[in-house]
């Protein structure tokens, strides 16, 4: 079961690479061993669709 922090991506965060990070083992458990996950692939490299950002104001980390 995915944790309420896994569940909850801060605004500024992508809700699936989030969730990939924090609930990893249970995202990736379908998964070979060292087998690439399609999701985490698709998004590697900041390639995270718009849609799946969470919205609001990014607590300023920079
Ligand atoms: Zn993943
Ligand atoms: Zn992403």
């Amino acid at each position: 079961m995915a944790s309420e922090k896994a569940l909850n991506a801060p605004p500024g965060e992508c809700r699936q690479c989030w969730l990939h990070a924090y609930d990893s083992r249970a995202q990736h458990k379908h998964l070979a061993p060292r087998e690439d996950c399609p999701a985490c692939v698709s998004h590697m490299g900041g390639k995270c669709p718009t849609s799946m950002i969470v919205p609001g104001k990014r607590k300023g980390w920079w």
